[in-house]
């Protein structure tokens, strides 16, 4: 079987073909240290469905926190992804990926993967005690690059190999065309084939022709090598295209990051603490409902709102009462672009957008606060109301100088459109009929997610139909 694109999609379909005894070979277009694609810029975050705490133990490693934690059972992913995909999501997929996420994981674990709680990003402290939000709370040991690593040392163990810098640029039935460094091809052959080559949101001609104006200029959060050849070389082959082909997963982005992901960084320049602040654009305007929902379910679309904004940049603001709430790991990251001042009208002013606007801004919301008390580990009821924009949850005043800014970008994580494939992975022809060699997963299908995703679904959507395209391509 061969595997195009080494990522965390096709590593899981390698490791299922491997298991039936098919031998495996994975072509990816990178070098060895880009390898992983944008798995390898993940948090390693993964959502799946659960019974609680007691219920996650033999999957997760041992941690002294665990007698003083709340984790509540997880049975809402399926109601949680149709809520943020406002129903679009085809609904077989949605229950392949719900119902087979559990085991999905557990059977990652088996493959050397190591599992612990997230602490640091997914659970609040207080009064010694640490509650879970959100609906996610496992993730990989040493996130994405440890995701990527204990993946390799698998291969390795079980007999994979994998071929960095092969570029697939050709499909033929039963093949693949791998360039050569002579700009030649190499035809290379096998009974399956499975795609794993990402989406296409690491090529700015193709975000600009299917997303929309102005993609063009958005960041790239993780690897420039997912530039979206191998789907289109599928669907000139008559491969049915699926899902939500306009749209994508973007977040809020350091406005100083470059313009494709750094493998040093990593995701360290997400800025996802806004729950706690106010976003406001360059006229001084706040233009989002910071509280709308817990991050993990609004963090994926306000990139795109920002990239709406005037120059397609925004501020998100703080003063000294949620700095401390701030995500450290990342708002502390080195190079971390942040302006601070003693008065909104000094911040303004620095910023360089409208000050006076700012200031009036942040008097209204102050004014417009009822409710609470304020708890950042629940929905609080804390709120902004009677506003253009309101803010529904967390709405803390904002009185207490320094203020501090973060300017943000659009940073764009991974695109929705994709592939049409059945619930064994295979890829579906424009008559809706299976193409018998060809199977699909990860980033590379469509169907699934919609406008919106709920966080941590995507390595666990790699997982689900990449190890049920291993079984079935070996079938
Ligand atoms: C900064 C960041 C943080 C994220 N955090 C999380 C998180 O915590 N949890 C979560 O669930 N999701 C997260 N995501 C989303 C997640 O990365 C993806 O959903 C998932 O990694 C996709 O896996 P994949 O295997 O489909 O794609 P990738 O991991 O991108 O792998 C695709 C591979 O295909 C290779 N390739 C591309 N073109 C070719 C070609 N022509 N020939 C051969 N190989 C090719 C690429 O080089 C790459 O190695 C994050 C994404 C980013 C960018």
């Amino acid at each position: 079987m061969i595997v195009v694109g080494a990522g965390n999609a096709g590593m899981s379909a390698a490791f299922a073909a491997r298991e039936r005894g098919a031998s495996v070979l994975v072509l990816e277009k990178a070098a060895r240290e880009w390898a992983g694609g944008n798995s390898a810029f993940t948090a390693g975050a993964m959502r799946l469905e659960h019974g609680g705490l007691a219920d996650l133990l033999d999957l997760v490693e041992g941690d002294e926190r665990h007698a003083v934690t709340d984790l509540p059972p997880y049975t809402e992913f399926a109601a949680d992804l149709e809520r943020v995909t406002l129903g679009r999501g085809d609904p077989d997929m949605a229950r392949v990926l719900v119902g087979d996420s559990a085991a999905a994981l557990r059977w990652l674990k088996g493959r050397g993967v190591r599992f612990r709680l997230m602490y640091e990003r997914q659970a609040y402290e207080r009064d010694g005690r640490w509650t879970f939000w959100g609906g996610l709370a496992v993730g990989v040991v040493d996130g994405g690059r440890g995701l990527v690593d204990q993946q390799a040392a698998a291969a390795r163990r079980f007999g994979i190999e994998v071929r960095h810098e092969s570029p697939v640029e050709g499909l033929v039935p039963g093949g693949v065309l791998v360039r050569l460094p002579n700009g030649g091809f190499q035809e290379l052959r096998a009974r399956s084939i499975v795609l794993a080559a990402g989406g296409f949101e690491s090529n700015p001609a193709l975000r600009a022709g299917y997303l929309g104006p102005n993609w063009d200029v958005a960041k790239v959060r993780g690897t420039p090598f997912n530039t979206g050849e191998v789907l289109l070389e599928a669907l000139e082959i008559g491969a049915a295209p699926y899902g939500n082909w306009s749209g994508c997963h973007a977040i809020q982005w350091d406005a100083g990051a470059p313009p494709t992901g750094d493998l040093e960084l990593t995701n360290r320049f997400s800025r996802q603490s806004y729950p706690v602040g106010i976003v406001v654009n360059s006229r001084g305007e706040r233009f989002i409902d910071e509280g709308k929902d817990f991050r993990n379910y609004t963090y994926a679309e306000y990139g795109a709102e920002v990239l709406r904004q005037p120059n397609g940049v925004a501020f998100q603001i703080f003063d000294q009462r949620s700095v401390p709430l701030l995500r450290g790991i990342d708002y502390d990251a080195p190079g971390s672009t942040r302006v601070e001042a003693g008065s909104l009208r000094e911040l303004g002013e620095a910023l360089r957008i409208d000050a006076e606007r700012l200031e009036r801004t942040v008097s209204d919301f102050n004014a417009a606060i009822v409710g609470g008390p304020f708890d950042p580990a629940v929905k609080d009821g804390l709120r902004a109301e009677g506003l253009a924009v309101p803010k529904s949850n967390w709405a803390l005043a904002l009185d207490t100088p320094p203020y501090v800014a973060f300017p943000v970008t659009c940073g764009i994580t991974f695109t929705f459109g994709g592939l049409r494939v059945d619930g064994d992975a295979r890829v579906l022809d424009l008559s809706g009929r299976p193409i018998p060699w060809l199977f699909a997963c990860g980033e590379l299908v469509g169907g699934l997610f919609f406008h919106n995703y709920p966080g941590g679904s995507g390595l666990t959507a790699g997982t689900v139909y990449g190890r049920r395209a291993g079984y079935a391509a070996t079938a």
